[in-house]
């Protein structure tokens, strides 16, 4: 049952409205009561929805201003572009982050997506990310980064309150999270190749 899909037929180009309109007809970037930005969820979301196509494979495959960079390569950039690659770049592969050049190619909401270690998204064996549960409208889209990070750990101490929270979001996770979680194709596919 994908009730959100079904409303679109999924285009090849890559205009961010395009792309965003999924996530977008049914989620906004709003501030939480704490006052951080989050993604949040503006009408019932069915469990088992898609809500981003391909997120790690087409989804920012020629979308302006964004380029694949390699580790050393994003390691060489200046230091603020560097940091805007590390705060909203997505990593690929291992070794390949798909990052903005400037700010102002920032434009789409999947960017906005905060990490729970008890996360409400997760991915369908496609590699689209999907609600993992019902969501109700004011609740918060959340997906643990632990899940995709391969290349570099991320700076933030998590707060996210879960029982399981592992405080930091380190590239290694995954080797943990695969037992339980399904994880995007670059790593699936790596895991097959080992099996
Ligand atoms: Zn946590």
């Amino acid at each position: 049952m994908n009730n959100l899909s079904s409303e679109v037929d999924w285009p090849l180009k890559h205009d961010p409205a395009d792309v965003d309109r999924l996530l977008r007809s049914c989620a906004a970037l709003q501030r939480r009561a704490d006052g951080e930005q989050g993604v949040i969820a503006i009408r019932h979301i069915a469990a088992g929805s898609t809500l981003i196509h391909g997120w790690h494979d087409a989804f920012y495959l020629g979308m302006a201003g964004w380029v694949a960079l390699t580790v050393p390569e994003i390691d060489a950039l200046p230091p603020g572009q560097r940091a805007l690659f590390h705060r909203y770049g997505l990593d690929m592969d291992f070794g390949t982050i798909f990052g903005p050049l400037d700010v102002i190619h920032v434009t789409t909401l999947d960017n906005f997506i905060n990490h729970s270690c008890e996360p409400n998204l997760g991915y369908d064996h496609h590699g689209n990310v999907v609600s993992r549960r019902s969501l109700a409208p004011g609740e918060e889209l959340l997906i643990d980064y632990g899940e995709f990070v391969v290349n570099y750990d991320e700076p933030f101490t998590c707060r996210c309150g879960a029982n399981s929270c592992r405080t930091n979001v380190t590239r290694n996770d995954w080797h943990h999270l695969r037992s339980r979680r399904r994880l995007p194709p670059f790593i699936e596919r790596r895991l097959e190749r080992r099996a």
